[in-house]
């Protein structure tokens, strides 16, 4: 599969096209993070909407690049009630939307009283379109902190 290459500064002007978004149209109580690719967009809007509390999700699909199990499986599940709560759900794509589906359905089990769905990027096949994204792409996307330099030390 072909591979687009994000860096540090297209993210963050992505997230920050969300966080415009989201103060227009659904500002929310609290924003779940998808972990691990949904959590530095879910810490960085928690910020630039003014210090919103963060729970954290997560969720396995992949074991490697196009390559799934069957169904996602949760591995932290939520902490604590979202008892009429207006929530955002924040992850870094969509892909099948699997992922998204088995979190909306914890996130409303929770108490949740609003949900919706904030990620930088979707593919144009899922069937969870998010109510909030930048762009899409059918290509696999690495995202900067999936990349690092190689430092050698003597
Ligand atoms: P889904 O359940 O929608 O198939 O997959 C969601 C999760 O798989 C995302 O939260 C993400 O962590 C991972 N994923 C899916 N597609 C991509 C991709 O193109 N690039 C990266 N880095 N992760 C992806």
């Amino acid at each position: 599969m072909d591979k687009v290459y994000l860096t540090w500064w297209q993210v963050d002007r992505a997230i920050f096209a969300l966080a415009d978004e989201l103060r227009k149209n659904f500002m929310p109580d609290v924003i779940v993070g998808v972990a691990r690719g949904g959590l530095i967009p879910a810490v960085r809007l928690s910020h630039i909407l003014g210090d919103l509390e963060v729970k954290v999700i997560d969720v396995k699909f992949y074991k490697d690049i196009d390559e799934r199990m069957e169904k996602p499986v949760v591995t932290i599940p939520l902490h604590g009630s979202l008892e009429g709560k207006k929530v955002v759900i924040v992850d870094d794509v969509s892909d099948t939307g699997k992922t998204l589906e088995v979190v909306t359905e914890e996130v409303k089990k929770a108490g949740a009283s609003e949900v919706k769905i904030a990620c930088l990027s979707m593919k144009p096949w899922t069937k969870v379109v998010p109510d909030f994204y930048v762009f899409r792409t059918d290509k696999w996307i690495v995202f900067p902190w999936e990349e690092f330099p190689v430092v050698v030390r003597e």
